[in-house]
């Protein structure tokens, strides 16, 4: 086999990629290791930048998405028993996010490819990247009993934080950084109407909440957690009695609804440096994780993904390799900033160091500064909604 970019993992990265390398007319065979409708029921991001939504929608695959995701004009910020409102339209000119849901984005991205009629191979495995210092890189891989060697001018290494490609790169070369946080995130997905419009980012003194949604119909909720406790001590109804008193204020309750899902997510802050290695490219979580409370993954993976295809373009097509070469340091730039606003939500939103009166007395304060001083309020608004 042959093609011009070899893709590793469809996730929303991978796909992304295949997708605006298609519009661009560049070949390319997107090989993930589970199953179609794995990957299409795993929940996980929500929250869009408006950029992406217009990336998204300018390479064909936005048509859904118009149709039934939630334009968003503001968050939330809930402390000491009071609830403000960042009006992140206002203080951005114009931006807003969209709530639609990551396993939403992969299905029409799914659906596109398909149609397509390139490449993408499911259930694959024994994946191993060769050459990837030459100039003739190659992707081994079994796929229903068969082994295939893809030849190919460049590898996109779309597998996320687990997957093969990242460890693919020598370890002299990879400079890695990396944060743990004391603490997880409990999900659910509930069969019930949001209880608020817009979604809630509230700091308690028994942690962290946070009110999403995913559809007029369907709730996602958060609270903080300890790092590796067992879904099994968190029987439904200890998660609600959680989520009413983390969240509500006189005047307002949370509306419950039959629990479709749930489960714990540790929180991590990662970067790998350089995102480049000869002829492999690291986009999305393979290269970067952030914890979810700035809602940045997403968005991240897909940013990667754009400047990974404009750099290939110019390179397949007029043989220019400037943008190949700045692919790394022009992506990390965003990643740092992302990084640092995730870090920052995190610290300023959850319980941390058991409760420390000290560090809880400088949450309030900062909070209290972002939803009263107009600069904070925009510094807060222009990071949530992204860059361009
Ligand atoms: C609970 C939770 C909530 C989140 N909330 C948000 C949010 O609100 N907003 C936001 O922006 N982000 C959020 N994120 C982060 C976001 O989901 C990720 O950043 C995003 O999925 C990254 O996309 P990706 O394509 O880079 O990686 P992935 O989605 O991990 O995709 C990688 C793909 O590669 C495949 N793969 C792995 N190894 C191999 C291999 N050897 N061979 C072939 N294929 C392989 C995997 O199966 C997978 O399909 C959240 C994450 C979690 C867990």
């Amino acid at each position: 086999m042959r093609t011009q970019v070899a893709i590793v993992g469809a996730g929303p990265a991978g796909l992304t990629l295949a997708q605006l390398l298609h519009v661009e007319g560049i070949d390319s065979v997107v090989i993930e290791n589970r199953s179609r409708e794995y990957v299409e029921a795993r929940i996980r991001a929500g929250v869009l930048e408006q950029g992406v939504v217009d990336l998204l929608t300018a390479a064909g695959v936005g048509e859904r998405m118009a149709r039934e995701g939630l334009v968003h004009e503001g968050i939330e910020l809930q402390f000491a028993g009071e609830r403000h409102r960042i009006d992140l339209k206002t203080l951005t000119s114009g931006k807003t996010i969209t709530v639609y849901g990551q396993t939403e984005i992969v299905k029409d991205l799914i659906n596109t490819r398909l149609a397509s009629g390139r490449p993408l191979l499911f259930e694959v495995d024994d994946v191993h990247l060769d050459g990837i210092d030459s100039d003739r890189p190659c992707v081994r891989f079994s796929h229903q009993g068969t082994t295939h060697e893809l030849d190919c001018d460049v590898i996109a290494g779309c597998d996320g934080f687990h997957g093969v490609c990242r460890p693919t790169i020598p370890a002299r070369v990879l400079r890695t950084f990396t944060r743990e946080y004391p603490f997880g995130w409990l999900g659910i997905l509930a069969n019930v109407a949001p209880s608020n419009d817009e979604l809630i980012y509230a700091s308690h003194d028994r942690g962290f909440a946070l009110l999403s949604m995913r559809s007029p119909q369907i709730s996602r909720l958060y609270v903080q957690c300890r790092p590796g406790e067992d879904i099994a001590d968190w029987p439904d109804n200890r998660i609600w009695e959680e989520l009413h008193t983390r969240l509500e204020i006189p005047g307002w309750t949370l509306a419950e609804g039959r629990v479709l899902e749930k489960g714990i997510t540790p929180m991590r802050s990662f970067v790998a440096e350089p995102m480049r290695h000869g002829r492999l490219f690291l986009t999305g979580d393979a290269a970067h994780i952030v914890p979810p409370t700035g809602a940045k993954g997403l968005n991240l993976a897909v940013r990667d993904v754009q400047l990974l295809a404009e750099a290939l373009t110019v390179w397949l097509r007029h043989g220019s390799e400037t943008l190949l070469d700045a692919y790394s340091t022009s992506c990390l730039r965003r990643v740092w900033r992302a990084e640092h606003f995730s870090w920052w939500m995190t610290t300023m939103l959850h319980t941390l160091d058991d409760g420390d009166p000290f560090a809880v007395r400088l949450q309030e304060s900062q909070l209290r500064y972002v939803v009263s001083s107009g600069p904070a309020a925009t510094s807060l608004a222009e990071n949530y909604v992204g860059f361009d």
